[in-house]
């Protein structure tokens, strides 16, 4: 499960598009990701402000 740094993320919702699993998911200004996450990296590494770990 990423880890999410709520006061980096600018909600740009990039991340959520690159989710292959389609874990992610942006209401507004709340990202919260799923147990569908299987640990891939993609979104860590797409995130344009470092925002997500995994
Ligand atoms: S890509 Fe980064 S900044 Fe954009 S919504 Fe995802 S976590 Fe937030
Ligand atoms: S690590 Fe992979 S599966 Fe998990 S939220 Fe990011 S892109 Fe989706």
């Amino acid at each position: 499960m990423i880890k999410i740094n709520r006061e980096r993320c600018m909600y740009c919702g990039g991340c959520v598009g690159v989710c292959p699993a389609n874990a992610l998911t942006l209401n507004e200004t709340m990202l919260t990701v799923s147990e569908a996450c299987n640990d891939c990296g993609i979104c860590v590494k797409f995130c344009p402000v470092g925002a997500l770990e995994v």
